[in-house]
């Protein structure tokens, strides 16, 4: 099995089945097993056994050999007691105690199962507001916020996964500055990403620096007028010290809502990649581009025929996956089954350049983008199309934007996920993004443990090259990037640019590109060096909003204590 050391301590921790004594009770080859027999049986409903069996078999084979993963919560649950399969919901908050608590309770019995929550706190009356039933004052969203991120912090994923939640507040609430500045104290909302949901009215009060009106989420009576701007600086001003919030930008995320009838999507799921109606979930999976990259004669190139077969495998193995998924909540059963909203994306897109020698920041890199996405685009739809010809459109199909000249079984097919922790068992670089060290130190992702390495790819690249030293690997080591070498070639230096050392023009340019074919959304960073200004961030935020991404978020190196990638391992 081709599993790296960090891979298979992953899978250790978290993923493989262990018996009542705490002792491993499957091997890595025995979980993929696992997970594509689950998966296959759906075909059952359609096929022969003898199917089921082909198809197990493709699944099976396609997982063992890291060329496609699903996400966590289907490595660890599928064929279990729990099966619980999907990584992202989004769940409804009204502006009553039963609606917040009830919310919370299946909050909690989300995260238990290793899934991530998203909710918009926007329908809850502002702080201080009058309680009519009791006389009192109402304490606020930021506050019903805090509730949650307590409640998170216990669950802790049934032990195998830290919570994850999105707050969205919308942008005229009557306590947005609250909330914009609530992760002030890194610990007050650790289990939250905030992101303030941005409208277009919104962006142009900023452009054309007018006022802005704070409105009551009931009564829809102004509260307060404020300065657009200086809301504007608010938010960025935060989001330059702590990464937080980040925006949401739901005009966007409603022009491209294929199911208007069923109201306006008014959030997504933590880390922004799928934006949900109430009670949905989505199913995730990723494709590792890394593996499809060939030798012919003296370059490398793209396999594209066996990535347009894994793309169809992978749109089938999600479909199954909504069939035998089992819904904690029977709302959740009802949309997901209307909607079969799936999220295909990529993972290893840095190590896909790295191999056709491509630095991250060029023309070329983008236009590779363009070119791998259309077909994404093109292969998941015809996936989709074939699959609603044997086994029937979605149900909401008459209601979408599908309706009457398409007909498919998916309102969504593709989302560009972070893969935080698939692409480590795939040895890969994370989703779409460059890579962040050439070597560096993981930590917090197993709670504790620490993961340390040099980039694989970088070590063959020296090798073939000849440039290969213990002395250089030492030096590398120290700071965890190139640059400052004299030894390295500057062409080396190029492709091997690490995440701080592009342009967050270049990071927008493929968050962009990627957006552009991609029906959810892109859950991206755009990581920034620590000297990086107030005034670089709101340009980033405003060609974010220009250039029609559906989200967006920033990191500025150093700006938390608690960072999950940290550069160089040898401190
Ligand atoms: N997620 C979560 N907890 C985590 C990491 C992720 O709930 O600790 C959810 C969250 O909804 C996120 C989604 O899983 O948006 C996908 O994240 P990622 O691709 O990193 O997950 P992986 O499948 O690699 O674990």
């Amino acid at each position: 099995m081709p599993f790296s050391k960090n891979a298979l301590k992953v899978l250790e921790s978290r993923y493989l089945r262990r018996n009542l004594k705490g002792e491993l009770a499957e091997t890595p080859d025995e979980l993929f097993m696992r997970v594509a027999k689950a998966v296959a049986e759906a075909e059952l409903a359609w096929g022969t056994h003898s199917e089921a069996e082909k198809w197990q078999a493709i699944f099976y084979e396609s997982m063992k050999n890291l060329l496609f993963l699903p996400n966590s919560p289907t490595l660890m649950n599928a064929g279990t007691s729990l099966n619980q399969l999907s990584a992202c919901f989004v769940l409804p908050i009204e502006d009553n105690l039963d609606s917040i608590f009830t919310t919370l309770k299946n909050a909690a019995m989300i995260q238990q199962s290793g899934g991530g929550t998203g909710f918009n706190f926007s329908q809850l009356r502002p702080k201080n507001d009058l309680i009519s039933v009791t006389g009192g004052e109402a304490s606020g969203p930021v506050s019903f916020m805090k509730v949650f991120n307590c409640a998170t912090e216990h669950v802790k994923h049934g032990g195998k996964r830290r919570g994850a939640n999105m707050g969205i507040l919308k942008v005229d609430h009557p306590d947005i500055e609250e909330f914009v500045v609530s992760k002030t104290d890194e610990k007050a909302l650790n289990n939250f990403n905030i992101s303030v949901g941005i409208t277009d009215k919104f962006m142009q009060a900023v452009e054309k620096d007018e006022t802005w009106e704070l409105i009551h989420p009931n009564s829809k009576s102004i509260i307060k007028t404020i300065k657009a701007k200086d809301l504007w600086r608010l938010i960025i001003e935060n989001a330059w010290s702590s990464g937080d919030p980040g925006l949401v930008f739901l005009d966007t995320i409603n022009a491209g809502n294929p199911l208007l009838p069923l109201g306006k999507i008014e959030c997504t799921n933590p880390c922004g990649e799928v934006p949900l109606l109430p009670y949905e979930s989505c199913n995730l999976g990723s494709i590792n581009l890394s593996k499809f990259v060939e030798q012919e004669g003296r370059k490398n190139i793209i396999n594209f025929t066996k990535l347009g077969s894994t793309i169809e495998m992978a749109i089938r193995f999600l479909d199954n996956v909504i069939e035998v998924n089992h819904y904690l909540l029977p709302q959740t059963k009802t949309i997901v089954t209307a909607n079969r909203k799936i999220g295909l994306g990529i993972m290893g897109w840095a190590d896909l350049l790295i191999m056709l020698e491509l630095p991250y920041d060029s023309n070329e890199a983008i236009s590779l983008a363009h070119q791998v996405m259309k077909f994404f685009k093109e292969k998941s739809l015809e996936a989709s199309v074939q699959l609603a010809k044997e086994r029937g459109v979605f149900k909401n199909w008459e209601k979408s934007i599908f309706y009457p000249n398409i007909k498919l079984r998916h309102a969504t097919r593709l989302s560009i996920a972070p893969t935080g922790t698939i692409s480590i068992i795939a040895d890969t670089s994370s989703s779409i993004e460059p890579l962040f060290a050439v070597a560096y130190r993981r930590s917090h992702v197993l709670d504790g443990n620490i993961l340390s390495e040099i980039n694989p790819l970088f070590i063959d690249y020296l090798k073939k090259n000849k440039l290969y030293s213990e002395g250089l690997m030492d030096e590398v080591k120290e700071t965890g990037y190139l640059q400052h070498i004299k030894q390295i070639p500057a062409a080396t230096k190029n492709v091997f640019k690490t995440a701080l050392e592009i342009s967050p023009d270049w990071h927008l340019k493929h968050q962009v590109v990627f957006q552009r074919y991609v029906d959810n959304a892109v859950s991206k960073t755009i990581n920034l060096a620590e000297t990086a200004s107030v005034s670089d961030i709101s340009e980033i935020y405003l060609n974010a909003w220009k250039q029609k991404t559906k989200g967006i978020t920033i990191f500025r190196y150093n700006s938390k204590n608690k960072q999950v990638l940290e550069k160089g391992i040898s401190s």
